[in-house]
């Protein structure tokens, strides 16, 4: 009987917070062998869930899944959450992920350190129910820190898992969870919540910009959306201007030079603008305009800026706009 428990394997989803190691932790106590994965797009990476495995000595998997998810987050058949969150759909595409790696390498089931009624949206009986309805691998997928308030799943049916061992924490006090930290030795851990930023108000609004103008993008232009101020200059066209060093070095870093123009004020200090998929000459000079405008330049004389496109570089001269002009082109 001991040898058969010791062969149980199972795949966790990991976040890296406290939650997610918790869940783990629980079935490892009990001698199940266990594995997490977690998965990266430009909205959330695998930062914590890399420390978590390295702290717990849990083995990880990280996924990049970014035209998977591009897809569901268009159109997530559940909605969006407070802003661009599709969290059902998202939790839901993570398991049906993580159910078909659980098929391919032999695990006997997934879990995941949700907390029934820890978050009144996305932690409800109703949403967990949806998760696994429609993963595919409903039955599959165990919730170990609030098991004993959820139906008996088909690893605790088939004695893989000994119920009695599993946990029935539910609602927001993080009582419990601090107890099992101290027990389990975990002392470092990061904060609940935060790490997606489908769940921030300005991403949020750019994402949506982004979704309403264009068909369809690329990794790349997600990434921008994390960087400088954004301004819609029309329906085709929106300019991305630096506001940090490190907002420049990022617009540098992912931006196309097969389709983008690089806008530099010349002779001043000056943030980098981009015009992603470029634009005509009246847009150039607009964009022109309001990077001089957030320079050290001059105003109201003309100043030399550098314009460099897929065609090469030349330097054209333009009077700037004060940043108060195009208040009402940023998206906010
Ligand atoms: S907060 Fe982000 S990562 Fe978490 S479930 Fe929601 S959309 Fe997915």
């Amino acid at each position: 009987m001991e040898a058969k428990i010791k062969e149980v394997r199972a795949l966790g989803l990991c976040s890296g917070g406290l939650d997610s190691m918790l869940s783990g932790l629980v079935l490892r106590e009990q001698g199940i062998e266990i594995e997490w994965i977690t998965f990266e797009t430009p909205f959330f990476n695998a930062v914590k869930a890399r420390k978590a495995s390295k702290m717990t000595g849990v083995p990880l998997t990280v996924k990049p899944i970014f035209p998977v998810y591009l897809e569901m987050l268009k159109n997530p058949p559940a909605g969006y959450g407070k802003y661009m969150n599709p969290c059902m759909d998202c939790h839901t595409l993570m398991f049906k992920l993580a159910g078909d790696i659980m098929q391919e390498r032999n695990f006997d089931f997934l879990f995941s350190g949700e907390v029934l009624g820890q978050r009144p949206m996305s932690q409800n009986k109703t949403s967990l129910r949806y998760v696994e309805k429609h993963s595919g691998f409903g039955g599959y997928i165990l919730r170990p820190l609030s098991a004993k308030k959820l139906p008996e799943t088909v690893p605790e049916k088939e004695g893989l898992v000994n119920r009695n061992l599993l946990m029935d924490i539910v609602g927001r006090s993080r009582k419990r969870q601090m107890e099992l930290a101290e027990k389990f030795g975990i002392r470092d851990y990061p904060a609940p919540a935060g790490g997606c930023l489908l769940t921030d108000k300005n991403f949020s609004n750019r994402l949506k910009d982004l979704f309403e103008h264009q068909q369809t993008c690329t990794e790349a232009e997600l990434h921008l959306l994390k960087h400088g101020r954004h301004f819609r200059l029309n329906r085709e066209s929106k300019l991305i201007v630096g506001r940090t060093q490190k907002d420049n070095e990022k617009i540098i870093k992912y931006h196309n030079p097969q389709g983008d123009i690089v806008i530099d004020v010349k002779d001043y200090p000056s943030p980098i603008a981009l015009i992603p998929n470029g634009g005509n000459k009246n847009l150039i000079f607009l964009a022109a305009a309001i990077c001089i405008g957030y320079s050290k330049a001059p105003k109201l004389s003309p100043i030399d800026v550098q314009i460099t496109s897929p065609s090469g570089k030349k330097v054209i001269k333009v009077i700037g706009i004060p940043p108060a002009d195009v208040k009402k082109l940023m998206i906010k």
